[in-house]
């Protein structure tokens, strides 16, 4: 197939180009370049510079390599970040998404895979734990409401392509915490600034910066700190290939991208302390805005349709992915 990947200079797009690339497909990633890098777009796919919103460009991407798909990867994904800018996040996330498929539209590309994610639930409740697809979504940030916004306008969008017969369909895996890096140790994860709890406190270990901040020790979770569902970068690309071949028209699919277990933000610290065999210091602050006490999945849905599984599901062997990535590319990929 012919696949446009946006953000696919970026951490999972890049992961899911090199997929694709080895599947056999064609892939071309329209990318900023912002947070992304032009060295972890792996040949032959071909990097176009420029705005998933700018529908000029899109249109003539689209048409002129013949795409078949469009996997959604670029967006900006921190939740503290869009606390402090929610209308940033919103022009970049839900306005230019809406060019996105609008381009789509014009086009009439048949198939497109968007990056949602579990901050759409928002802070589920107790007995909604682990989270099913149906558990209603009350994102608590501008992040997730960025994102659902996209998955309704996909959803009406679907819809109204199926009323008229034509050809459309959809896919929004809703990713938990996608951490580690590439068996083959080409590519990993490069953000600036990085927020994630994985890359820091791993860059922490490596003394690439000073300790850790543990952002808040009293939610009603065992010890105290965050609960989160850590899925390997590899296994949730692949999951994006299933859907990609699975996709028909009229096709409004969702699904969690999940191990199906969550750890705790200390479970986290102890694991990269673990790993690196390094005891960096931990410093306990308040909580960040925006974080919901406890996420994780439950997976069962794409498991049953389409046969995937978190291969990975040792928060070791996430953490030590990521860490062997790291440890060879201190600079990124500077
Ligand atoms: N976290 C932390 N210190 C950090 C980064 C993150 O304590 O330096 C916590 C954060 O508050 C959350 C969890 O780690 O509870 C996962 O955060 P991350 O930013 O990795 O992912 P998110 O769940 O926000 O997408």
């Amino acid at each position: 197939m012919n696949v446009l990947v946006t953000g696919g200079a970026g951490y999972i797009g890049s992961h899911a180009v090199q997929r694709l690339l080895r599947d056999g497909h064609t892939v071309t990633v329209l990318d900023n370049l912002h947070r992304g890098h032009a060295q972890a777009v792996l040949p032959p796919a071909e990097l176009i510079v420029g705005e998933v919103g700018d529908t000029m460009l899109v249109e003539k991407t689209l048409t002129d390599r013949k795409i078949d798909c469009v996997m959604h990867f670029a967006a900006l994904a921190y939740v503290g970040e869009s606390v402090e800018d929610p209308l940033w996040y919103y022009r970049n996330n839900t306005l230019q998404s809406i060019n996105l498929i609008s381009a789509i539209d014009r086009v009439g590309v048949q198939k497109m895979v968007f990056s949602s994610t579990c901050a759409t639930y928002g802070e589920p409740a107790e007995d909604q734990l682990p989270l099913r697809e149906t558990c209603p979504q009350h994102p608590i940030s501008p992040y997730g409401r960025s994102k659902l916004a996209i998955e309704h306008v996909l959803f009406d969008y679907a819809r109204a392509c199926e009323l008229k017969g034509k050809p459309f369909g959809f896919a929004a895996p809703r990713y938990f915490n996608v951490a580690g890096a590439d068996r083959s140790g080409v590519l990993g994860e490069d953000h600036t600034p990085e927020t994630h709890l994985i890359p820091v406190v791993l860059q922490a270990a490596l003394g690439l910066r000073d300790g850790v901040k543990l952002f808040g020790t009293d939610y009603l979770t065992p010890d105290g700190t965050c609960i989160r569902d850590y899925v390997h970068v590899e296994d949730l690309v692949d999951a994006h290939v299933l859907l990609m071949d699975a996709i028909q028209p009229g096709d409004r699919r969702v699904y969690n991208l999940g191990i199906g277990r969550g750890y705790s933000v200390r479970e986290i610290i102890e694991s990269a302390k673990r790993v690196s065999g390094v005891d960096f210091d931990v410093e306990e602050v308040p909580r960040r805005e925006g974080d919901p006490p406890s996420l994780y999945a439950e997976p069962s849905k794409i498991s049953r349709e389409l046969g995937w599984k978190a291969q990975i599901s040792d928060v070791d062997e996430v953490v030590a992915s990521a860490y062997h990535w790291y440890r060879e590319h201190p600079k990124g990929y500077e």
